[in-house]
Formats: C-alpha cells, sequence, structure tokens
C-alpha cells in the first residue's frame, strides 16, 4: 500500500457527500430513497447560461485561460458585485475559483500558517475546519447558542481568551446549517468585534441570494472601508443560479492577496473551465430577479417544513429559517429518551426509512440534524411522513 503523507492522513471526505454518496448506492439498489442530505437546487441551470456555455465550446473557447480567469469576466464580476452588493471592487481584486468551495481553499492556503488559528461560529458548515487544518493550523469554535436562534452575540464570547495566534474568522450568513440571515446591526458589531482583534475576515456569502421574509443580505465589505480591507469575500452561482456542477465562484480580497492565490491556481488546478468561465459571463448579465423563481418554490417549501416540524413539538425544536435551504432540528429530547447519537440516528433514518439528512455532530453541534429543504413538495411530505412515523415508533 501507498504510505499517505501525514498531512492527509486523518483527512475525511465531506460528511455532507458521503451521505449523499450512500442515498445515491440505496437508491441504486432500487430503494426509494430521499435525500434531505446535500444543500443544492434541484432547479437546472437557466437556459441562457446553458447556451452560452454550448456556444462558447462551439466558437472554441476550450483552451487554457488565465489563471485569474478571464479578464472580461473579473470586469464583470467587479461590475456586478459594485452594483448589488454595495462595495466597489476593482478587476483586480477578483479571481475566479472552481466553486466557492476551491475559493476558499485557495484563501486558507494563502493566508494562514502552521500554528495559527481561525475563530469559527459554530455550529458551522462541515468543510470549514478540514480545510483550515491541512493548511497547518487549528480551529478555534465560537459557540453559537439555540437559544439566541444561532444568532451572533459578541457579548457571549466577551469572558473568552482569544489567543494571539488567532488570525481570522470565518462569517458565513446566510447560514449553513442553521439558515440564519444575520441583521446588518449583528454584523456591524460582529465585525467591529473581529477588528478590535486584529482578525483578518473571512465572508462567505454563498447563500446571498436565497433569502426569505422581505429580508435583505449585507456583504461585510459594504460596512465601510476599514471592513473591506480586512475581508476575504467569498460566493458564486452554486446556489442562486443552481449552477452546483459547473464549479464556479469567486473570491474577492485586495490585489496582492489575489495575485498570490492566482499563484497557488495556477500551480495547481490552473484556472476554472474556459466555456463555464464564458457561461458566467452572460450569467454576471442576467438580471438578479431571475433566480426570484427558484427563491419563491423555496419559500413554499421552507414553509411546508415548519409546518410539518411544528407539529411534532414534543419531540424535537428548531430555529426558524430565513435564508438558504437548511432547517437545523435540536433533536436531544428525543435522541437523550432513546439513548442514541445523532449519527446513529441518521444511519437508522438513511437505511431503514430511507430518508437522507445530515446529523448536527457533522456541524460541531451534537443532538442536532440538518435538513435540505431543496427538493418537491411531494418528496419532502414522504420524508417529513417517514421521520414522524420513526419518531413516534
Ligand atoms: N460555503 C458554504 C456555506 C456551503 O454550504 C457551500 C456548499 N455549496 C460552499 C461554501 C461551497 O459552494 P460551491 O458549491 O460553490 O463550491
Ligand atoms: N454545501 C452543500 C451542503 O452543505 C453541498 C455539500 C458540500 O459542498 O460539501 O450541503
Amino acid at each position: 500500500m501507498l504510505k499517505i503523507a501525514n498531512r492527509v492522513k486523518a483527512l475525511k471526505s465531506s460528511s455532507i457527500m458521503a451521505i449523499s454518496a450512500r442515498a445515491a448506492e440505496l437508491k441504486a439498489e432500487g430503494h426509494e430513497v430521499i435525500s434531505l442530505a446535500a444543500g443544492e437546487p434541484d432547479f437546472n441551470t437557466p437556459d441562457l447560461i446553458q447556451a452560452a456555455a454550448t456556444k462558447a465550446m462551439k466558437d472554441g473557447i476550450t483552451k487554457y485561460t488565465p489563471a485569474t480567469g478571464f479578464q472580461s469576466l473579473r470586469e464583470a464580476i467587479a461590475k456586478k458585485i459594485s452594483l448589488e452588493n454595495g462595495f466597489p471592487v476593482d478587476p483586480e481584486e477578483v479571481l475566479i475559483t472552481s466553486g466557492a468551495k476551491h475559493g476558499l481553499y485557495l484563501a486558507l492556503q494563502c493566508l494562514v500558517d502552521p500554528g495559527e488559528a481561525i475563530l469559527i461560529p459554530t455550529p458551522a458548515w462541515v468543510s470549514y475546519s478540514p480545510m483550515i487544518e491541512l493548511a497547518g493550523a487549528s480551529v478555534i469554535p465560537l459557540p453559537l447558542y439555540e437559544e439566541d436562534g444561532y444568532r451572533p452575540n459578541v457579548e457571549r464570547w466577551k469572558g473568552m481568551a482569544i489567543p494571539p495566534n488567532a488570525k481570522g474568522i470565518i462569517i458565513n450568513s446566510p447560514n449553513n446549517p442553521t439558515g440564519v440571515v444575520y441583521s446588518r446591526e449583528e454584523l456591524i458589531k460582529l465585525t467591529g468585534w473581529a477588528l478590535q482583534r486584529n482578525l483578518w475576515i473571512i465572508s462567505d456569502e454563498i447563500y446571498e441570494k436565497i433569502i426569505y421574509d422581505n429580508l435583505t443580505h449585507t456583504s461585510i465589505s459594504a460596512l465601510g472601508p476599514e471592513a473591506k480591507k480586512a475581508t476575504i469575500t467569498v460566493s458564486g452561482f452554486s446556489k442562486s443560479y443552481a449552477m452546483t456542477g459547473w464549479r464556479f465562484g469567486w473570491v474577492i480580497a485586495d490585489r496582492p492577496f489575489i495575485a498570490k492565490m492566482a499563484s497557488l491556481q495556477s500551480q495547481s488546478n490552473s484556472h476554472v473551465t474556459s466555456f463555464v468561465q464564458w457561461a458566467a459571463i452572460t450569467a454576471c448579465t442576467l438580471p438578479p430577479e431571475i433566480g426570484n423563481f427558484m427563491v419563491a418554490e423555496f419559500d413554499k417549501r421552507r414553509r411546508y417544513c415548519m409546518e410539518r416540524l411544528d407539529k411534532m413539538g414534543d419531540y424535537l425544536s428548531y430555529t426558524r429559517p430565513t435564508g438558504a435551504f437548511y432547517i437545523f432540528i435540536n433533536l436531544s429530547k428525543w435522541l437523550i429518551k432513546n439513548r442514541m447519537t445523532d449519527l446513529e440516528f441518521c444511519k437508522e433514518l438513511l437505511n431503514k426509512e430511507y430518508v437522507g439528512v445530515v446529523p448536527g455532530s457533522s456541524f460541531g453541534k451534537e443532538h442536532s440534524i440538518r435538513i435540505s429543504y431543496a427538493t418537491n413538495i411531494d418528496n419532502l411530505k414522504k420524508a417529513f411522513d417517514r421521520i414522524e412515523a420513526y419518531l413516534n415508533r
């Protein structure tokens, strides 16, 4: 057997991807599986974007591109963000990446040194910690509390000693896994708290367009020049334009940092697929409302899920989600009574009831589960019928 490097010895695959793969296996065996595990829109990418990619291929946009991404695309993203997100962006401050995920990976590789630490308000998305650890750094979780609705409350962290090796903080609003959208006031406080501690901010805004209840998204870099200077903004089209498989995202940061990330990209994956980049230029020209029908549909599903969950109050509680397409459910009452961990529950639910959900412990919060409602109401109905029957047993 080949000898695996120490750096990756402890590395595991994304738990969400592993559950989705198991769900697909069971489906292939002929079971009627409903996966509420992976968070990905069930819609297809808008026709105009598809057509632009096909045309680009026909037109010969099939060659290497600059590592930064096509200059015209960087210009288009810079213009779009300046207009929609309310902070000025120069094309040289934009790097085109293979999804937000690889943008985060490159950013962390370029930001943290071995021995340093990154703070993460937790529960948090599954891939932040492994990425930080791959850079040789450690993770300091900042607890978020269900009784605060999983909202950031800097008062809670006042007594916490933040070690001098803490280099940065990852902020993710709208949030995965809680679905919570932080208000502008909360982000001002959180950013102020981070800046006072000389922390760099990585702002993961991948769900920026999926927001309900007439709330609005605030980009941290829009909070003023000091905030912008300290922030690395990561986003992309995976969620807003149902483009998860295209692997398209971007990072916005100061020029020298972007140039260094481009060097790393040039020495690894080179750049994002040429015709995907070309189609993304078209995506930038679409009116932002083009994704509204998806958000309206997600909202219907969100309401349906909450109706069902409200009827299971004897077993669980949840935080009302106002963004993304997740609900984070506290199952501790039921799990403690039945002497089960959240991981065991998720395994049983998948293997016996053929419903895929993600254990809260994957996000750093035990006794909980995350469901994704990016699937149609018929599926949600079946999934909730099965979950309810299982809990009642
Ligand atoms: N950040 C969060 C919080 C996510 O949930 C995801 C998963 N899609 C990503 C980043 C990565 O997005 P992408 O598919 O664009 O790589
Ligand atoms: N980000 C999505 C999720 O949280 C997809 C899975 C992944 O990227 O790991 O479900």
